[in-house]
């Protein structure tokens, strides 16, 4: 068995450690003669693995206790669909567009409602952050709707908006649980498991009380309402149980590293190797605007779309795999999501340097 450094922006790498304890459990979870996979949802074993999972992920980031925890299907995408059918009142939405999610998301609340765009980074294709800290809002906007970290082109929106007594919505789905967030500032969190946080099928919404409410959007399908999975426990019906599962291992094993603050602690170190790397080298250069790049999703180039490609195929054959930047940047994108160790991004690094030394530039 050889385990190699995976760069995939998603689904990515888990802690290997995760990975070894499930293995343990594979067949026989803790005594129960069967796995996790074959287990009925309404177990008491089952019961006990989501409720130790909610409780673990409020104690990581400090979840209020006014803010309901929820596991639902459909991934992050699903959620650009419940967000603004469940938080409609008055149909107006205020949308960041800082990338290629908050984009879609976008389109999506434009079935629902009025979608008024605030703030936007699309005149230089994404390559940096707005300024949002004096955002023209809309009076009777329902919400505001922002992208904490835009996973393809590699931006972080380092500075929290100021909702002016507004919902304020965060797709966290790409750097969710690797740093501190205070979830008092917002309605609503979400993020997609298998960027940071566990397998792909399972989504954790957090979503502040009174956003729960009866009255949606007309004909709001049943399995659509957060409300829904507020009063089920997460289990109207049948959960991703294997997904939430593991996500409950990852939070242990945030819980113990040390929590949160350990992890930014580490992600920051692992994401300056990289930045300083590309900054020093004379052949590869990062896409997004200094202030505003994403410590989990680092995009950079050659310049040159063959020399990018053959970068991304030699890597691959080194044992670094999934570096070619996503078709709408160009480029390539080296994924560094919390399970990534520093001894990989070392190696990265280190491989860089090799590929500068055979193509040197002119
Ligand atoms: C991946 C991603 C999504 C979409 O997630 P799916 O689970 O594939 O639907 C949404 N937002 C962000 C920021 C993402 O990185």
């Amino acid at each position: 068995m050889k385990r190699i450094y995976n760069f995939s922006a998603g689904p990515a790498m888990l802690p290997e450690e995760v990975l070894r304890e499930a293995q343990e459990e594979m067949l026989d979870y803790r005594g129960c003669g069967m796995s996790v996979m074959e287990m009925s949802h309404r177990s008491k074993v089952y019961e006990e693995i989501i409720a130790n999972a909610e409780k673990d992920l409020r104690t990581l980031l400090n979840v209020p206790q006014n803010y309901k925890i929820l596991f639902i299907q459909g991934g992050g995408t699903q959620q650009f669909a419940m967000v603004p059918m469940n938080l409609v009142k008055n149909g107006v939405f205020d949308y960041i567009l800082t990338g290629h999610w908050s984009k879609k998301a976008a389109e999506e609340a434009a079935m629902y409602g009025k979608v008024n765009v605030v703030a936007s980074s699309g005149d230089k294709n994404f390559s940096y952050m707005p300024d949002v800290s004096h955002l023209k809002l809309t009076e009777n906007a329902d919400y505001l709707y922002m992208c904490e970290n835009e996973t393809i082109g590699g931006s972080t929106m380092f500075h929290i908006p100021d909702a002016q007594g507004h919902v304020l919505v965060n797709d966290a789905s790409s750097n969710f649980l690797s740093h501190p967030l205070d979830v008092s500032k917002f309605g609503l969190v979400f993020a997609g498991a298998q960027k940071n946080v566990g397998p792909a099928g399972v989504v954790i919404a957090i979503v502040r009380e009174d956003l729960i409410r009866e009255d949606v959007y007309p004909s709001t399908p049943i399995m659509l309402k957060y409300k829904t999975f507020a009063e089920n426990g997460s289990m109207y019906n049948t959960p991703p149980c294997y997904a939430i599962y593991i996500c409950g291992k990852v939070f242990k094993w945030l819980l113990s590293i040390g929590g949160l603050e350990e992890m930014q602690r580490r992600n920051e170190k692992k994401a300056k190797l990289l930045y300083d790397a590309i900054d020093a080298s004379k052949l590869f250069k990062g896409i997004v605007a200094k202030p505003d790049r994403s410590l989990m999703n680092v995009t950079f180039t050659t310049g040159n779309e063959d020399l990018d490609a053959r970068f991304a195929k030699e890597a691959k054959a080194a044992g670094y795999d999934n570096l070619k930047g996503h078709r709408s940047v160009g480029g390539l994108r080296a994924s560094i999501y919390n399970a990534m160790p520093y001894e990989g991004v070392e190696a990265l690094v280190g491989f860089m340097k090799q590929f500068e030394a055979a193509n040197p530039v002119k």
